[in-house]
């Protein structure tokens, strides 16, 4: 055998080693030498330095400040105040950084003095540091932001959620943070809570696979290496659906909602390997998420087997005290939530955090926490931070070896997945796209912000800060650069006043109606402000007036329109929708997202963007794809036609058209353990090269538990020539038709299902 040979041969039996040793962390059998130093370190360990490793706090609380309490600028570490929260304190976590962006050079600065003080501790375990890059390293200056999740949605592309993730874990890593506070698989189906947009939609399979594609992304497989960090899947569970659509307000989940719905997103990640997940901070059925112990011990650690730990979420130990009102003392508060499973408290300021590792070690002299309980929580925290190589000394990261950092190339990726996040919704007569010799009446107050293109947790936790932006053109300098004859007007602004948006009609919008009759075309730029958390809450989903009004006065004026929605939850436009040739849809799709919109208002990107919600027409209606019969039925029609949205989930339209044949089904009776083989054939009957998202929907036509008409279970993004005809073959299983049953257990029932994949639609009979 030639050297060469012997070469590969050697690579091939390493790459399948380790392929095979690679454990699963949360399915697989803990790994004996990594508990067995894990325990010689808790034997070792006293009380206070336990507690001390469950304890996370802000960056802000050991920063310097002035003498009114306010942070002194530019942000200088306190010494005085590391060395009390690590070696007094013997804190394990620290997390953000307020209101500000830092540079690489800043971050290793921090983050290397942090890490020496940990050196002072009996065991110098190095701190583990999170941070919420939620859509690129939102807070290094110069990094690559991508789409917020809902448009990343929209893409229903799992490689681009990969890459996303990827991307994100590379440029986090290289500032010498390892934890990410990143995916959100929180189900968005209350559109008007002020999160939304950091959802992945309201699909439970859409969102479920995305996330699975996301961890991949972000711990890169089971060996963690110093270009990857741990995920944290939020917010364990069910914190997107209050009742009111305020943030962290009571959600009401009865018990199958919360099984089929709710719970399957976080089980696939937690069975792809996720090591960390974010407790949900309001409450369930009135239980908070953090006393919840069936949620967090019982299902998620004893079902699942999730082997890493559970982190509360913001000073949320303190708020089952001060706002749950489930705990008439703090000191009972923190024994709840440790107790109910929470592993990490995100307490997360000076002096409350002293106070919370007073209490807790108090708590286990008086039994009231078990030390058991603590080393488990201890334990899990260890485990965590040794698949992060944080249990024995903090590797600095070395700038050199992060050179695709905002590079090209990362670039490229973003661009690559906001141009194919941002969805067609409507174009009448062809308006779009629009070739290069017309002119454009560019207007609307999203129309020249990039900040309104990236959303919140851009740069500060609001987004609203411009210093930190990069050099990338808005909407507005976008289609400047691909047409000659472009004129800008803003039409209307959006402000802050006390927390809300306020919308101002500004004075140039009379100048853009007069001068309308010397452009071709006017694209109108809607949308909203960033926001997020309590500061999103708003009262009315409508698009406000001032907005409207352009589009109404423009309509007036003749000229074609066409509507782009910057925007992260969908705003009511169906009294101007009318009005419109052509809408776009383009999420909130990061600062890619100016060159990404002008490319396909251009013609140079074919939109292959499909909604991953349903978008609704009506501003009280809650309306999602996957109702049942007793939905439709209209008391004013009296047809079934009660189903009525702006748009619906899954629609997307593209510059060419795509024709769907030949459904077909290899048997027409699936037994038990049996596979449902099924394909469809589409051609691309236009002139453009285009991108088509196939979706499977199966319809089960009667149940025990009333069924819903449809549901997504399988889908695939291919990619079509002029005239190309592909065929997509899918394949199911029972499994794929269970149900949350009477008696409260899955179960698949024999009958009459349908497979639906466009209009195209096939029967089979299922038999246990
Ligand atoms: C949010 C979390 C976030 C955390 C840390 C909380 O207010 O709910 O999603 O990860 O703050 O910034």
């Amino acid at each position: 055998m030639k050297i060469r040979q012997l070469l590969f041969l050697v690579f091939l039996i390493s790459f399948f080693v380790k392929k095979v040793n690679a454990q699963n962390f949360n399915t697989d059998k803990l790994d004996v030498k990594v508990e067995e130093k894990i325990t010689s370190i808790l034997n070792s360990m006293s009380l206070e330095e336990k507690v001390g490793q469950t304890c996370q706090i802000t960056l802000a609380s050991i920063l310097k400040k002035d003498t009114d309490g306010k942070l002194i600028e530019p942000h200088q570490i306190d010494n005085k105040q590391l060395k009390i929260a690590i070696k007094d304190f013997k804190v394990g976590s620290f997390l953000n950084v307020s209101n500000h962006t830092f540079t690489i050079e800043k971050w290793h600065k921090v983050i290397n003095q942090i890490q020496e003080y940990s050196k002072l501790t009996k065991h110098q375990i190095p701190i583990i540091y999170g941070i919420d890059a939620i859509h690129g390293a939102s807070y290094i200056q110069n990094s690559t932001l991508f789409p917020q999740e809902i448009g990343l949605a929209a893409t229903w592309d799992l490689k681009h959620a990969e890459k996303m993730a990827e991307i994100t874990a590379y440029e986090t890593r290289a500032s010498g943070i390892s934890w990410n506070f990143s995916p959100v698989l929180d189900l968005g189906r209350n559109p008007i809570w002020s999160r939304f947009f950091e959802t992945l939609g309201e699909d439970v399979y859409l969102v479920s696979e995305m996330g699975k594609s996301i961890i991949d992304g972000y711990q890169g497989g089971e060996e963690i290496d110093n270009y990857h960090v741990a995920a944290c899947l939020k917010h364990y569970v069910g914190y997107s659906v209050p009742e009111s659509g305020r943030d962290r307000t009571p959600a009401l989940i009865p018990n199958r909602t919360m099984e089929e719905y709710h719970l399957p997103p976080f089980y696939y990640s937690i069975k792809n390997g996720a090591l960390t997940v974010m407790v949900n901070s309001g409450e369930v059925n009135g239980i908070p998420g953090h006393a919840n112990k069936y949620l967090l011990t019982d299902i998620l650690k004893e079902k699942w087997g999730f082997k890493g730990f559970a982190v509360s979420d913001w000073e949320d130990f303190i708020n089952l005290y001060k706002v749950a009102q489930t705990d008439s003392t703090l000191k009972d508060a923190i024994a709840t939530a440790i107790n109910a499973g929470v592993d990490m408290s995100m307490v997360p300021n000076n002096p409350e955090y002293k106070t919370y590792c007073k209490l807790l070690i108090e708590l286990v002299k008086e039994g009231k926490v078990s030390e058991e309980r603590l080393d488990d929580a201890v334990r899990r925290i260890l485990r965590v931070k040794n698949k992060l190589g944080l249990l024995n000394s903090y590797v600095k990261p070395n700038i050199k070896e992060y050179e695709s950092f905002a590079s090209n190339e990362y670039r490229q990726a973003a661009y690559n997945v906001a141009s194919e996040s941002i969805t067609l919704l409507k174009n009448n007569n062809n308006i779009l796209p629009i070739s290069k010799e017309k002119s454009v009446l560019v207007i609307g107050p999203t129309a020249n912000s990039l900040n309104c293109l990236n959303g919140a947790w851009t740069h500060t936790w609001q987004g609203v800060e411009d210093k930190y932006n990069n050099d990338f053109p808005t909407i507005k300098d976008a289609i400047k650069s691909n047409y000659s004859k472009v004129a800008f007007f803003e039409g209307s602004k959006m402000i802050m006043e006390n927390g809300d948006e306020k919308d101002l009609q500004t004075s140039d919008l009379q100048k853009a109606i007069e001068q309308s009759k010397f452009f071709d075309v006017a694209v109108i730029c809607l949308g909203e402000l960033p926001s997020t958390e309590r500061l999103g809450d708003i009262y009315s989903l409508d698009l406000p007036k001032e907005q409207q009004f352009i589009v109404k006065s423009l309509a007036k004026e003749n000229i074609p329109i066409v509507i782009v929605l910057v925007q992260g939850r969908p705003k009511i436009i169906r009294e101007v929708e009318s009005l419109a040739d052509g809408i776009i849809l383009a999420y909130l799709p990061g600062d890619q997202g100016g060159n990404a919109i002008a490319d396909i208002i251009s013609g140079k990107i074919n939109p292959s963007g499909k909604l991953p919600f349903t978008y609704p027409k009506y501003n009280g209606v809650k309306m999602h794809y996957d109702y049942k019969q007793s939905e439709v039925i209209n008391g004013n029609t009296w047809k079934n036609d009660f189903y009525d949205p702006q748009w619906d989930f899954g629609f997307g339209l593209s510059y060419t058209n795509f024709e769907y044949s030949n459904l077909r089904i290899n048997k027409n009776i699936l037994f038990g353990n049996d596979k449902l083989i099924i394909s469809v054939d589409i051609e691309n009957k236009g002139e453009l090269r285009g991108k088509e998202v196939v979706q499977l929907y199966i319809r089960d036509h009667f149940a025990t538990i009333s069924p819903p008409l449809r549901k997504l279970k399988r889908f695939s993004k291919i990619d079509l020539l002029p005239q190309e005809k592909k065929t997509v073959t899918f394949t199911i299983n029972a499994d794929d038709l269970k149900f949350y049953g009477i008696n409260n257990e899955w179960i698949v029932e024999d009958g009459k299902f349908s497979i639906m994949i466009d209009n195209l639609k096939q029967d089979f009979i299922f038999k246990n």
